[in-house]
């Protein structure tokens, strides 16, 4: 345990110290990055093995389970991915995956997945017809479905140096609340968009990975439903791999350092922590994301950080006042009455009534 002393008068006060956060702040253990052998900051598993998921439960917190000491013994011949000097001396079980971010991009695995099968599917297509004839009909219909999920989203041609299209695409970054809301929408969405002969396969892929996100917030989970959690994870992890050579992107290299951690490292958080949703990055998250939303849709991008505190400033300034014109109505109709005066319209308030100290 690393229990850090924390000596104020006399008194002792024992601290826990915990890390949460996305992979690439818990990089700071020292590891190399994500893409490297062995880049589980957990366990020294091989990035080749990672989509076996024939391993019971907690094999790799036993067999090839790190140590924080074995990180610093590692960091100073560069073995097993260990590039520095962890920043912290922490027991590794301390060190916890952020739920948002394994949902954020693990979601984008599967978005860029869908991009990348329209992208193909319109190539076949266009194969044989005269450039006038060629059409994005399939990439067109991806988009309308996530537009009409109420999620803003555009695919384009990235330019190379020249400023001339480079035939590779990119997309809309979405923020969390849009992948939330894609989990919940798009699925139902899909049946007349992703190829007939691997729909059902993909749609399920979508949809039990929005139960494995649910499972992932529980709180106090009890073992049972760890032990349910663990066995979804691998189902899913088996189902994305069976697209492998069939789909571009569900090859078994594309089960990630992050894919690896929902499987066979969050059951040990939530047992150990009771639910590893108290580590949230969401707040923070949140934060970023109206900050995003303020640079891209509201800024005139000369000084994006004076901007986003002006909105901010702004934003605040309108909410006090829409709760003098509307809010206070609300929360008072919403509280319970002592008595009540006028039985016959229980939800008028008279404001003009009301004394300074009540307002
Ligand atoms: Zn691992």
């Amino acid at each position: 345990m690393a229990v850090v002393g924390h000596s104020w008068a006399t008194i002792d006060i024992p601290v826990e110290v915990y890390i949460g956060g996305d992979y690439k702040f818990l990089l700071l253990l020292g590891m190399k990055s994500a893409t490297s052998d062995h880049a589980c900051i957990w366990c020294k598993i091989h990035k080749n093995a990672r989509s076996d998921m024939s391993k019971p439960k907690d094999f790799y917190w036993e067999s090839l389970a790190r140590s924080i000491t074995e990180i610093q013994t590692h960091a100073r011949s560069s073995k097993c991915s260990c590039a520095h000097q962890p920043l912290i001396n922490i027991p590794l079980e301390n060190v916890v995956l952020d739920e948002l971010h394994l949902m954020l991009r693990i979601t984008d695995k599967l978005t860029t997945n869908l991009v990348m099968e329209m992208q193909d599917w319109d190539r076949e297509d266009n194969l044989n017809k005269r450039p006038i004839d060629r059409t994005n009909m399939h990439m067109d219909s991806l988009i309308k479905a996530i537009n009409s999920c109420g999620v803003s989203f555009n695919v384009w041609q990235k330019m190379d140096g020249n400023g001339r299209e480079s035939g590779l695409l990119d997309f809309t970054s979405l923020m969390g609340s849009d992948k939330k809301l894609l989990l919940q929408k798009l699925p139902s969405k899909l049946e007349n968009v992703v190829k007939p002969e691997t729909l059902e396969t993909v749609i399920k892929l979508w949809k039990d990975f929005c139960e494995l996100y649910k499972l992932l917030q529980m709180q106090d989970p009890r073992l049972d439903k760890i032990l349910d959690y663990f066995n979804k994870a691998t189902r899913w992890v088996n189902l994305f791999t069976s697209l492998g050579g069939i789909r571009n992107g569900y090859e078994m290299a594309r089960v990630t350092p992050y894919v690896h951690a929902m499987v066979y490292h969050v059951p040990r958080f939530l047992e150990k922590h009771q639910g590893i949703k108290r580590f949230t990055g969401q707040g923070v998250e949140k934060l970023n994301d109206d900050c995003r939303r303020v640079h891209l849709q509201r800024s005139n991008k000369w000084d994006a950080a004076k901007d986003v505190l002006l909105v901010g400033k702004r934003v605040k300034h309108l909410a006090f006042q829409s709760y003098w014109e509307t809010g206070i109505l609300e929360s008072r109709t919403k509280r319970q009455r002592i008595g009540i005066v006028n039985p016959g319209e229980p939800n008028a308030t008279d404001l003009d009534s009301l004394s300074l100290e009540e307002i």
